[in-house]
């Protein structure tokens, strides 16, 4: 076992699971209750974002503090009825890595955007919550990323230094968070919504193309630790 320590921060959708279609189908049922369309450009534009941060989109200049709360929670119902309907499955090599970096003694921790009740859903629909030591999730947290405080918490909920930590991230907004936090950050681009060279520009360390291409190795390297033998 290492006795130096690595933390590796996971964001959830998009990096663990792909599950914007869901959510897509969620917010184009709930916006129709309220009378907005919601169209897929609305969905490039706030995928990633937490509820409060898209409510400020899609109703500008309209602060409801409660229609805001009945619609989020609509749509998070929404979602998790249709997840659980058609199952999650983990992205290619997220389970091999989980394993591994548990072999060797790194800690792990979920930091998304997505309401804690999602993330837990995830967590025992997919199995890899025996691998957490932590998720933290929007109610969490005050800010959005690319704010770091999802990161910073995350760190701090495991014991951990942020230089000891490495984010891993599909999205640019999240890339940037991890810098702000001061940690390394691996981006991946196997679900799309962001490019390789977006993710190289908002700072990440490294870009794969699929988590089956990092092994813990890579991780302690970038950490700058020996990797335990
Ligand atoms: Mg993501």
């Amino acid at each position: 076992m290492n006795q130096k320590k690595l933390g590796v921060l996971w964001d959830m959708d998009g990096t663990l699971v792909d599950s914007a279609e869901l959510h897509f189908d969620a917010w184009v049922l709930a916006c129709r209750e309220l009378g907005r369309e919601f169209t897929r450009e609305d969905f490039r534009l706030t995928f990633g974002r937490r509820n409060p941060e898209i409510f400020d989109y899609l109703f500008p200049g309209k602060p409801d503090p409660i229609a805001n709360a009945q619609l989020a929670s609509a749509k998070e119902l929404l979602y998790r009825k249709e997840a659980r309907r058609q199952g999650i499955t983990l992205l290619p090599g997220v389970a091999e890595l989980m394993e591994e970096l548990g072999q060797t003694g790194a800690l792990q921790a979920i930091g998304s955007s997505a309401p804690v009740e999602n993330l837990e859903m995830i967590l025992e629909l997919t199995g890899i919550g025996r691998h957490l030591g932590a998720w933290i999730g929007q109610e969490n947290t005050q800010n959005g990323k690319p704010h770091p405080e999802v990161f910073l918490r995350g760190a701090e909920a495991l014991g951990l230094e942020p230089k000891d930590c490495v984010v891993v991230e599909d999205a640019v907004a999240g890339i940037q968070a991890a810098k702000s936090a001061g940690m390394k950050a691996i981006g991946v681009t196997f679900v799309g919504h962001h490019p390789a060279e977006k993710l190289k520009d908002a700072g990440a360390d490294i870009v794969v193309g699929n988590l089956g291409d990092l092994r813990a190795g890579n991780f302690f390297d970038l950490v700058e630790k020996p990797f335990p033998r």
